[in-house]
C-alpha cells in the first residue's frame, strides 16, 4: 500500500526535497509512498491570482485567504486526514506520527506570511500541528518534517524490523546514549558493560541510562513517563523478547 501525501503549497516545488534522498528517497522510488504537491496560486480567482490580503483589523504583513485555501483542499480526493502547519497547532508527538504513518496517507496545507484565515478551519475539518515553539518562514519545512517522521515508520522503509521501536519517546524515554569504534578516541573509552557481550547487563545499563538522561534532560516527559508508571499495569511499558524487569 502506498502512502499518499497531497501538499498544498505556495511553493511546491520544495517537494520531495531532501525526501528524495536516502531513505525515504529510496521507499519513494520503490513507490511505498508518493507526495503530490499542489499549487495554491492555481486556485486564485481574480485577475491578479492573490492568494492573500492584508489583515482585518491592521497589522504587519498577509494573510492567506480562506476562499483560496478551501477551493485548493476541496480539489484533493477526501479521506485522508488533513493537517495544516501552524505554530498554534498542537505540538507533533511521536505518537501522533505513528498513527498517521499507520494510515493511507495525509493532506498538508502550508503557511505562508502571517498564516491562514482562521474561518478556514471552522469550516473545513483540519487538525493544525505544529513542530515546535519556534517560528519558521513557512509551513513546507515543517511538512517534510512531519512527512520524515512518518515516511520512516511506513512497512519496508526501515531496514531491522525492530529499528523503529528503540528509539527516544518510543518508550516514553530518551534513547540510551550510543557509541561505536574505536574503542578509544582522545584518550575516551566506551563504557565497558557494553563491551561485555552481557545482553542482560547491556540493557539494564541502558535502561538506567535512559532514565537518568531523561530526569535530567527532560523532566517534562520525565513527569509524563512517572505518572504513567504508578497509574495501572504496564501492558504500555517497554516489552520485548528478553526485558526481564
Ligand atoms: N504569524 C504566525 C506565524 C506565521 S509563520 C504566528 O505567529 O502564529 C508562516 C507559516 O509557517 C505558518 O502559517 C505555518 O504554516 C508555518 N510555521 C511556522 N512555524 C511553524 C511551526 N512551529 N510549526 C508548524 N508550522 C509552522
Amino acid at each position: 500500500m502506498t502512502f499518499v501525501a497531497t501538499v498544498l503549497s505556495l511553493y511546491p516545488e520544495m517537494f520531495p526535497g531532501p525526501l528524495g534522498v536516502s531513505l525515504a528517497g529510496r521507499a519513494l522510488r520503490e513507490g511505498l509512498w508518493s507526495v503530490d504537491a499542489v499549487q495554491i496560486r492555481d486556485f486564485a480567482t481574480d485577475k491578479h491570482r492573490s492568494v492573500d490580503d492584508t489583515p482585518a483589523g491592521g497589522g504587519a504583513g498577509m494573510v492567506m485567504r480562506a476562499d483560496v485555501l478551501a477551493a485548493a483542499l476541496d480539489s484533493v480526493p477526501a479521506g485522508r486526514p488533513v493537517l495544516a502547519m501552524t505554530p498554534r497547532g498542537r505540538t507533533l508527538s511521536q505518537d501522533r506520527v505513528r498513527a498517521l504513518a499507520a494510515g493511507t496517507g495525509v493532506t498538508i496545507l502550508c503557511g505562508r506570511f502571517e498564516g491562514m484565515d482562521e474561518r478556514i478551519f471552522e469550516a473545513r475539518d483540519i487538525e493544525q500541528v505544529s513542530i515546535g515553539d519556534y517560528i519558521l518562514s513557512g509551513g513546507e519545512m515543517a511538512a517534510l518534517t512531519l512527512l520524515d517522521a512518518c515516511i520512516r515508520l511506513l512497512p519496508g522503509v526501515m531496514g531491522a524490523a525492530s529499528s523503529g521501536m528503540d528509539e527516544s519517546f518510543e518508550t516514553g524515554l530518551l534513547e540510551y546514549p550510543q557509541y561505536t569504534r574505536p574503542a578509544e578516541w582522545e584518550g575516551r573509552t566506551i563504557p565497558e558493560v557494553l563491551r561485555s557481550g552481557d545482553h542482560a547487563k547491556i540493557e539494564a545499563w541502558r535502561r538506567a541510562q535512559a532514565e537518568i538522561d531523561t530526569r535530567l534532560r527532560r523532566p517534562d516527559l520525565w513527569e509524563r513517563h512517572e505518572g504513567a508508571r504508578v497509574q495501572p499495569p504496564s501492558g504500555a511499558r517497554r516489552r520485548n523478547g528478553n526485558d526481564k524487569s
